[in-house]
Protein backbone atom coordinates (compact mmCIF):
# COMPACT_ATOMS: atom_id res chain seq x y z
CA UNK A 1 0.00 0.00 0.00
CA UNK A 2 1.42 3.51 -0.71
CA UNK A 3 -0.29 5.40 2.29
CA UNK A 4 -0.18 3.63 5.16
CA UNK A 5 -3.18 5.64 7.10
CA UNK A 6 -5.67 8.96 5.89
CA UNK A 7 -6.67 11.55 7.73
CA UNK A 8 -10.89 10.83 8.00
CA UNK A 9 -11.33 13.97 5.58
CA UNK A 10 -9.68 11.79 2.78
CA UNK A 11 -11.18 9.05 4.12
CA UNK A 12 -15.03 10.82 3.80
CA UNK A 13 -13.71 12.04 -0.28
CA UNK A 14 -12.65 8.46 -1.05
CA UNK A 15 -16.25 6.32 0.03
CA UNK A 16 -17.95 9.45 -1.68
CA UNK A 17 -15.72 9.28 -4.69
CA UNK A 18 -16.39 5.34 -4.92
CA UNK A 19 -20.47 5.47 -4.51
CA UNK A 20 -20.18 7.96 -7.34
CA UNK A 21 -18.01 6.23 -9.79
CA UNK A 22 -20.39 3.25 -9.14
CA UNK A 23 -23.82 5.58 -9.56
CA UNK A 24 -22.55 7.06 -12.73
CA UNK A 25 -20.66 4.38 -14.42
CA UNK A 26 -17.04 5.87 -14.11
CA UNK A 27 -13.73 4.98 -13.99
CA UNK A 28 -10.39 6.77 -13.15
CA UNK A 29 -7.03 6.60 -14.53
CA UNK A 30 -4.45 8.08 -12.78
CA UNK A 31 -0.93 9.47 -13.06
CA UNK A 32 2.21 8.46 -11.37
CA UNK A 33 2.80 12.01 -11.16
CA UNK A 34 -0.36 12.53 -9.17
CA UNK A 35 -0.09 13.55 -5.18
CA UNK A 36 -0.14 10.31 -3.48
CA UNK A 37 -3.32 10.01 -2.15
CA UNK A 38 -4.70 10.09 -5.95
CA UNK A 39 -2.25 7.54 -6.49
CA UNK A 40 -4.06 4.39 -4.41
CA UNK A 41 -6.26 2.14 -6.56
CA UNK A 42 -9.68 1.02 -4.61
CA UNK A 43 -7.82 -1.86 -4.09
CA UNK A 44 -5.84 -0.50 -1.35
CA UNK A 45 -8.47 1.70 -0.55
CA UNK A 46 -8.06 4.54 -2.82
CA UNK A 47 -10.35 5.74 -5.53
CA UNK A 48 -7.79 5.02 -9.00
CA UNK A 49 -8.93 2.01 -11.24
CA UNK A 50 -5.64 1.99 -12.92
CA UNK A 51 -2.02 3.81 -12.28
CA UNK A 52 0.40 4.79 -14.89
CA UNK A 53 2.72 5.96 -17.08
CA UNK A 54 1.36 7.62 -20.59
CA UNK A 55 1.84 4.52 -22.50
CA UNK A 56 -0.08 2.43 -19.49
CA UNK A 57 -2.66 4.83 -19.02
CA UNK A 58 -3.12 4.70 -23.60
CA UNK A 59 -3.60 1.56 -23.30
CA UNK A 60 -5.79 1.17 -20.41
CA UNK A 61 -8.31 4.00 -21.98
CA UNK A 62 -8.83 1.27 -24.58
CA UNK A 63 -10.00 -1.47 -22.57
CA UNK A 64 -12.61 0.68 -20.60
CA UNK A 65 -15.71 -0.55 -21.01
CA UNK A 66 -17.64 2.16 -18.52
CA UNK A 67 -19.53 5.44 -19.81
CA UNK A 68 -17.02 7.66 -18.21
CA UNK A 69 -13.15 8.16 -17.75
CA UNK A 70 -12.28 10.53 -15.31
CA UNK A 71 -8.13 11.75 -16.12
CA UNK A 72 -6.60 12.11 -13.73
CA UNK A 73 -3.59 13.45 -15.36
CA UNK A 74 -3.28 16.43 -17.18
CA UNK A 75 -4.68 17.54 -20.62
CA UNK A 76 -3.15 16.04 -23.34
CA UNK A 77 -3.41 12.56 -22.15
CA UNK A 78 -7.51 13.18 -21.54
CA UNK A 79 -7.10 14.47 -25.22
CA UNK A 80 -5.48 10.95 -26.06
CA UNK A 81 -8.11 8.96 -24.16
CA UNK A 82 -10.76 10.66 -25.69
CA UNK A 83 -8.91 9.79 -29.35
CA UNK A 84 -8.85 6.06 -28.58
CA UNK A 85 -12.01 6.17 -26.94
CA UNK A 86 -14.52 8.38 -28.91
CA UNK A 87 -17.90 6.63 -27.82
CA UNK A 88 -16.62 7.39 -23.93
CA UNK A 89 -17.23 10.73 -22.06
CA UNK A 90 -14.00 11.67 -21.09
CA UNK A 91 -13.56 13.99 -18.44
CA UNK A 92 -10.70 15.99 -16.52
CA UNK A 93 -11.55 17.36 -12.89
CA UNK A 94 -9.66 20.74 -14.18
CA UNK A 95 -9.20 21.71 -17.91
CA UNK A 96 -6.06 24.24 -16.69
CA UNK A 97 -3.58 21.10 -16.22
CA UNK A 98 -1.74 21.83 -19.26
CA UNK A 99 1.95 21.38 -19.85
CA UNK A 100 5.12 23.24 -20.67
CA UNK A 101 6.11 20.52 -23.50
CA UNK A 102 2.16 21.04 -25.16
CA UNK A 103 2.03 24.41 -25.04
CA UNK A 104 5.44 24.81 -26.69
CA UNK A 105 4.25 23.39 -29.74
CA UNK A 106 1.27 24.34 -32.17
CA UNK A 107 -0.02 22.04 -35.43
CA UNK A 108 1.21 25.63 -37.83
CA UNK A 109 4.51 25.24 -35.80
CA UNK A 110 4.67 21.33 -37.33
CA UNK A 111 3.63 22.03 -40.35
CA UNK A 112 6.44 24.59 -40.87
CA UNK A 113 8.62 22.32 -39.96
CA UNK A 114 7.80 19.88 -42.55
CA UNK A 115 7.72 22.61 -44.80
CA UNK A 116 11.35 23.07 -44.11
CA UNK A 117 12.12 19.28 -44.14
CA UNK A 118 10.53 18.07 -46.79
CA UNK A 119 9.99 14.31 -46.72
CA UNK A 120 10.75 13.70 -42.93
CA UNK A 121 9.11 11.73 -40.70
CA UNK A 122 7.75 13.29 -38.05
CA UNK A 123 7.62 11.91 -34.31
CA UNK A 124 5.87 13.61 -31.96
CA UNK A 125 6.22 12.57 -27.93
CA UNK A 126 2.72 12.17 -26.19
CA UNK A 127 2.99 15.31 -24.43
CA UNK A 128 1.76 17.53 -27.73
CA UNK A 129 -2.38 18.52 -28.14
CA UNK A 130 -4.39 16.70 -30.49
CA UNK A 131 -4.01 19.13 -33.10
CA UNK A 132 -0.51 18.78 -32.87
CA UNK A 133 -0.40 14.88 -32.91
CA UNK A 134 -2.86 15.00 -36.25
CA UNK A 135 0.10 16.85 -38.26
CA UNK A 136 2.54 13.98 -37.38
CA UNK A 137 3.66 10.42 -38.67
CA UNK A 138 3.97 8.65 -35.69
CA UNK A 139 3.53 9.33 -31.53
CA UNK A 140 5.87 8.50 -28.98
CA UNK A 141 6.49 8.19 -25.04
CA UNK A 142 9.44 8.01 -23.04
CA UNK A 143 9.31 4.12 -23.10
CA UNK A 144 9.41 3.77 -26.75
CA UNK A 145 10.88 6.54 -28.26
CA UNK A 146 14.23 5.02 -29.03
CA UNK A 147 13.01 2.09 -30.64
CA UNK A 148 10.17 3.87 -32.66
CA UNK A 149 13.59 5.88 -34.11
CA UNK A 150 15.48 2.95 -34.26
CA UNK A 151 12.29 1.48 -36.85
CA UNK A 152 12.44 4.52 -39.68
CA UNK A 153 14.97 3.98 -42.53
CA UNK A 154 14.91 7.94 -42.86
CA UNK A 155 18.44 8.89 -41.88
CA UNK A 156 16.91 12.48 -40.50
CA UNK A 157 14.41 12.54 -38.33
CA UNK A 158 11.96 15.41 -36.88
CA UNK A 159 11.87 14.89 -32.88
CA UNK A 160 8.92 17.00 -31.19
CA UNK A 161 8.77 19.54 -28.53
CA UNK A 162 11.44 18.17 -26.15
CA UNK A 163 14.76 19.75 -26.69
CA UNK A 164 16.78 17.91 -24.19
CA UNK A 165 14.82 14.24 -24.44
CA UNK A 166 15.80 15.09 -28.07
CA UNK A 167 19.22 15.36 -27.30
CA UNK A 168 19.59 12.55 -25.03
CA UNK A 169 17.41 10.54 -27.89
CA UNK A 170 19.87 11.19 -30.57
CA UNK A 171 23.24 10.88 -28.34
CA UNK A 172 22.34 7.00 -28.29
CA UNK A 173 21.08 6.94 -31.81
CA UNK A 174 23.54 8.98 -33.84
CA UNK A 175 26.12 6.26 -32.17
CA UNK A 176 24.13 3.38 -33.21
CA UNK A 177 22.85 4.42 -36.33
CA UNK A 178 24.15 7.70 -37.83
CA UNK A 179 20.75 9.10 -37.76
CA UNK A 180 20.10 12.71 -36.89
CA UNK A 181 17.60 14.60 -35.07
CA UNK A 182 15.96 18.30 -36.18
CA UNK A 183 14.90 19.39 -32.63
CA UNK A 184 12.49 21.52 -31.37
CA UNK A 185 12.77 23.85 -28.43
CA UNK A 186 10.27 22.64 -25.88
CA UNK A 187 11.37 21.83 -22.51
CA UNK A 188 9.71 20.40 -19.63
CA UNK A 189 9.42 22.79 -16.80
CA UNK A 190 9.75 20.36 -13.98
CA UNK A 191 13.03 18.35 -15.31
CA UNK A 192 14.94 21.40 -16.68
CA UNK A 193 15.23 21.67 -13.14
CA UNK A 194 18.07 19.34 -12.28
CA UNK A 195 20.82 20.86 -13.30
CA UNK A 196 24.39 18.94 -13.43
CA UNK A 197 25.72 21.01 -10.25
CA UNK A 198 22.38 19.75 -8.46
CA UNK A 199 23.04 16.56 -8.98
CA UNK A 200 26.67 16.41 -8.33
CA UNK A 201 26.09 17.86 -4.80
CA UNK A 202 23.48 14.88 -4.26
CA UNK A 203 26.02 12.72 -5.38
CA UNK A 204 28.47 13.80 -2.82
CA UNK A 205 26.21 13.15 -0.17
CA UNK A 206 25.01 10.10 -0.84
CA UNK A 207 27.90 8.53 -2.38
CA UNK A 208 26.49 5.12 -1.97
CA UNK A 209 23.63 6.05 -4.09
CA UNK A 210 22.78 4.97 -7.56
CA UNK A 211 20.93 7.37 -9.98
CA UNK A 212 17.54 7.52 -11.45
CA UNK A 213 17.03 10.26 -14.84
CA UNK A 214 14.28 10.85 -16.73
CA UNK A 215 14.99 11.14 -20.28
CA UNK A 216 13.35 14.94 -20.20
CA UNK A 217 16.31 16.16 -18.06
CA UNK A 218 19.01 18.48 -20.10
CA UNK A 219 21.98 16.42 -21.77
CA UNK A 220 24.52 18.03 -19.58
CA UNK A 221 23.03 16.37 -16.15
CA UNK A 222 22.89 13.20 -17.72
CA UNK A 223 26.67 13.65 -18.07
CA UNK A 224 27.36 14.76 -15.05
CA UNK A 225 25.42 12.22 -12.81
CA UNK A 226 26.49 8.94 -14.55
CA UNK A 227 30.34 10.33 -13.77
CA UNK A 228 31.62 7.67 -11.30
CA UNK A 229 27.53 6.24 -10.70
CA UNK A 230 25.53 3.99 -11.40
CA UNK A 231 21.85 4.05 -12.87
CA UNK A 232 19.22 4.08 -15.41
CA UNK A 233 18.50 7.27 -17.93
CA UNK A 234 15.15 6.22 -19.78
CA UNK A 235 11.37 6.14 -18.77
CA UNK A 236 9.17 6.28 -15.95
CA UNK A 237 9.01 2.64 -16.58
CA UNK A 238 12.67 2.05 -16.49
CA UNK A 239 13.13 3.86 -13.70
CA UNK A 240 10.42 1.20 -11.60
CA UNK A 241 11.97 -1.59 -13.17
CA UNK A 242 15.40 -0.60 -12.81
CA UNK A 243 14.63 0.26 -8.81
CA UNK A 244 13.14 -3.38 -9.02
CA UNK A 245 16.19 -4.84 -10.11
CA UNK A 246 19.14 -3.06 -8.56
CA UNK A 247 20.89 -4.25 -5.39
CA UNK A 248 21.35 -0.61 -4.52
CA UNK A 249 19.25 0.54 -1.33
CA UNK A 250 19.56 4.54 -2.22
CA UNK A 251 18.68 6.40 -5.56
CA UNK A 252 19.04 10.06 -6.03
CA UNK A 253 15.65 10.56 -8.61
CA UNK A 254 15.86 13.25 -11.46
CA UNK A 255 11.72 12.83 -12.13
CA UNK A 256 9.06 14.83 -10.71
CA UNK A 257 8.78 14.42 -6.49
CA UNK A 258 5.59 12.23 -6.58
CA UNK A 259 7.11 9.49 -8.80
CA UNK A 260 9.41 9.53 -5.02
CA UNK A 261 6.07 7.95 -3.50
CA UNK A 262 5.22 5.50 -6.45
CA UNK A 263 8.39 3.78 -5.92
CA UNK A 264 8.34 3.81 -2.01
CA UNK A 265 5.37 2.48 -1.87
CA UNK A 266 6.67 -0.59 -4.60
CA UNK A 267 10.14 -0.63 -2.73
CA UNK A 268 9.77 0.47 0.90
CA UNK A 269 13.02 -1.21 2.21
CA UNK A 270 14.72 1.55 -0.45
CA UNK A 271 15.76 4.88 -0.03
CA UNK A 272 15.02 7.66 -2.13
CA UNK A 273 16.71 11.41 -2.16
CA UNK A 274 14.98 13.97 -4.36
CA UNK A 275 15.32 17.75 -4.58
CA UNK A 276 11.14 17.33 -4.71
CA UNK A 277 10.54 19.75 -7.60
CA UNK A 278 6.29 18.99 -8.16
CA UNK A 279 4.71 19.09 -11.71
CA UNK A 280 2.53 22.74 -11.35
CA UNK A 281 -0.48 21.18 -13.91
CA UNK A 282 -0.26 17.75 -12.31
CA UNK A 283 -0.86 18.79 -8.87
CA UNK A 284 -3.76 21.00 -10.35
CA UNK A 285 -6.09 17.29 -9.66
CA UNK A 286 -7.26 17.07 -6.45
CA UNK A 287 -9.76 14.43 -4.24
CA UNK A 288 -11.59 17.76 -4.07
CA UNK A 289 -12.48 18.53 -7.63
CA UNK A 290 -12.06 14.94 -8.63
CA UNK A 291 -15.50 14.68 -6.67
CA UNK A 292 -16.61 17.50 -8.33
CA UNK A 293 -16.40 16.21 -11.52
CA UNK A 294 -18.17 13.13 -10.65
CA UNK A 295 -21.63 15.11 -9.18
CA UNK A 296 -21.27 16.92 -12.66
CA UNK A 297 -21.84 13.77 -14.84
CA UNK A 298 -25.42 14.25 -16.31
CA UNK A 299 -25.66 17.82 -15.28
CA UNK A 300 -24.88 20.99 -17.81
CA UNK A 301 -21.78 21.63 -15.31
CA UNK A 302 -19.82 18.52 -16.88
CA UNK A 303 -19.02 20.72 -19.65
CA UNK A 304 -16.63 22.17 -17.74
CA UNK A 305 -15.15 18.79 -17.38
CA UNK A 306 -15.57 17.34 -20.47
CA UNK A 307 -12.80 16.80 -23.37
CA UNK A 308 -14.39 17.87 -26.45
CA UNK A 309 -12.04 17.55 -29.72
CA UNK A 310 -13.45 18.59 -33.57
CA UNK A 311 -14.19 15.15 -35.38
CA UNK A 312 -11.77 15.84 -37.97
CA UNK A 313 -8.55 16.30 -35.49
CA UNK A 314 -9.92 13.32 -33.62
CA UNK A 315 -9.60 11.45 -37.09
CA UNK A 316 -5.94 12.91 -37.88
CA UNK A 317 -4.67 12.92 -34.53
CA UNK A 318 -5.87 8.52 -34.07
CA UNK A 319 -3.41 7.77 -36.45
CA UNK A 320 0.26 8.69 -35.72
CA UNK A 321 -1.19 7.53 -31.40
CA UNK A 322 -2.58 3.84 -33.14
CA UNK A 323 0.78 3.58 -35.07
CA UNK A 324 2.45 4.14 -31.89
CA UNK A 325 -0.04 1.38 -30.29
CA UNK A 326 1.10 -0.97 -32.62
CA UNK A 327 4.26 -0.55 -32.06
CA UNK A 328 4.15 -1.15 -28.38
S1 LIG B 1 6.06 16.93 -15.58
FE1 LIG B 1 6.75 18.17 -17.33
S2 LIG B 1 6.18 16.95 -19.13
FE2 LIG B 1 4.98 16.15 -17.39
S3 LIG B 1 3.06 17.32 -17.44
FE3 LIG B 1 4.43 18.41 -16.06
S4 LIG B 1 5.39 19.97 -17.36
FE4 LIG B 1 4.51 18.42 -18.73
Amino acid sequence: MLIETHPPAIQELYSAIRKLKQEKDAVVLAHYYMSPELQLTEKDGGIADFIGDSLGLSVEATKVKAKHIIFCGVKFMAETAKVLNPDKQVLIPDKEAGCSLASSITAEDVLELKRKHPGVPVIAYVNTYAETKAECDICCTSRNALAIARSFDSDTLIFIPDVYMGQNLQQKIEAETGKKLILWHGTCEVHEQFTGLSMEMMKKANPDAEVLLHWEVPKETVATSFCEAKGVLGSTNDILRYVGESHAKKFILASECDLGATLKGMYPDKEFITPCFKCPYMKKITLQNTLATLQAIGTPDAAKYDISIPEEIMHKAYIPIKRMLDFA
